[in-house]
């Protein structure tokens, strides 16, 4: 694609990265196919293309964004399916990214929507606020269908994925010994939506990987991957949780990996050096961390695990985080980990397209992620399997909103099948006809 931009304006290192993406697209349009809102609608502008022309005009005319570019980049759930299919290597990530800011700072929104993105903003990425905020949440629940009836959507979905436990503190920072002769140090992010509402998941990495001789680190002053803001165009406070990471886990000896339970997360650590490149004193090590970052199952594929002997064999529906496999293009790993455990592993038909979950958009788009979830959800009901696994909270919440199925995270089931406990959605869901026999002996 051709463009325009001024010397003046290519003095700017993040117009220079994104002039660069823009020229390499051909305006194909094969990336439209894969694009779960231009798939919904058909709106070319809710398609990568559409939003690509829209951020080059933006930029190149040095405009503030639009109400139109505003709309349709926040539509975006930054799934980046069209990274994967598009032909010409056009980094549609680091595109949207910069366009997320420039909105952010140039585009005055309405105040509800303001009020929301500010709350979202200053508490999801805290955990003692998320789950005082959850608690709240949990009590309003049974407001969630008179809030929808209102029009008052987007509370509506706040209440409909809040789950009916109560939220969990957050782990300490502490060191879990290896259990027999250590072959490995890595730190694990404790993250801060995804201890909260699922400590399991961490538990489970924490059994599987000390018991099979790797000690794991909970650093000291690492929080939030900056993730959560980062989508909102938030930029100063995302490097700033990004510099807190970095500094945590600098400050670490002897670390071989660090490694992130929550795959949405791990596409941000991994894009850490990307991030802080134009920051001389961090722009090193934030390199360092991100070639350190591992997600669990990508590190787990590496470990000669020993299964246990009554691994339970259940069918599993396994559900490919976006952040996964178009963030990470980690693909093969979960499911070869969980057929080579004794799982029955099924794919997901248009396993490409999002579930709806992406961070916020659940909350701040709330009638496409419905719609989104509802067409994911189909899809594994058809599997009939008697499970779900996935790699990132977020998919989690989203998709066991909309159906009865257990979902569980995939190294909760590899910590069951080397043996580690039954995971408790699992015991919890322990009625169900085909699973009572293996969760009675798991
Ligand atoms: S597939 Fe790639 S090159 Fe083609 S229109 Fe989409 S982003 Fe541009
Ligand atoms: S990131 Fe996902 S929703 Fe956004 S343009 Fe690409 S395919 Fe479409």
């Amino acid at each position: 694609m051709q463009t325009s931009f001024t010397l003046a304006q290519l003095a700017d290192p993040h117009m220079t990265a994104s002039e660069k993406i823009l020229r390499a697209c051909v305006h194909c349009g094969f990336c439209t196919a894969t694009c779960p809102t231009y798939v919904l609608d058909g709106n070319e502008l809710d398609s990568p293309r559409g939003r690509i022309y829209l951020i080059k005009d933006m930029l190149e005319a040095d405009r503030p964004a639009t109400a139109e570019v505003a709309r349709h980049i926040d539509r975006c759930l930054s799934c980046l399916a069209c990274m994967t299919t598009c032909p010409s290597g056009v980094h549609y990530m680091h595109l949207v990214d910069h366009a997320r800011v420039r909105i952010e700072d140039t585009y005055r929104r309405p105040l509800t929507e303001r009020l929301l993105r500010a709350t979202l903003a200053k508490v999801m990425p805290y955990p003692r606020r998320f789950g005082l905020a959850l608690i709240a949440a949990l009590a309003a629940k049974p407001l969630a269908p008179l809030l929808a009836a209102l029009g008052l959507k987007r509370l509506a979905a706040i209440l409909h994925l809040t789950p009916r436990r109560l939220p969990h503190r957050p782990r300490a920072p502490q060191t879990f010994p290896a259990v027999g002769d250590r072959k490995g140090r890595v730190a694990l992010l404790s993250g801060c939506v995804n201890d909260v509402l699922a400590p399991q998941i961490n538990a489970a990495a924490i059994r599987v990987l000390t018991r099979h001789g790797i000690e794991v680190v909970l650093a000291e002053g690492a929080g939030c991957c900056g993730s959560l803001v980062h989508h909102l165009g938030r930029e100063r406070e995302a490097l700033a949780q990004a510099r807190a990471n970095i500094d945590a886990w600098t400050a670490t000896a002897g670390l071989d990996a660090i490694l992130i339970t929550a795959s949405g997360c791990g596409t941000t650590v991994k894009d850490y050096g990307f991030m802080l490149r134009t920051d001389p004193a961090y722009a090193k090590r934030a390199a360092r961390v991100a070639s350190l970052a591992k997600d669990i199952a990508e590190y787990l594929a590496g470990l000669p695990l020993k299964p246990d002997q009554n691994a339970p064999g259940l069918a599993v529906a396994y559900h490919s985080a976006c952040s996964l496999q178009h963030g990470q293009r980690v693909t093969r790993q979960p499911k070869e980990l969980l057929a080579r455990l004794g799982f029955v592993v099924k794919d997901v038909a248009d396993g490409h397209l999002c579930c709806g979950s992406a961070g916020t958009y659940n909350i701040l788009q709330p009638d496409i992620a419905r719609r989104l979830r509802d067409r994911k959800v189909g899809t594994i009901e058809r599997l009939r399997a008697d499970v779900i696994a996935a790699g990132n909270i977020g998919c989690m919440t989203q998709i066991a909103a909309g159906t009865e199925l257990p979902a569980v995270h995939t190294v909760e089931l590899i910590d069951w099948a080397t043996g580690g406990p039954c995971p408790p959605t699992l015991r919890e869901y322990g009625a169900h006809a085909a699973l009572r026999p293996h969760v009675a002996a798991g």
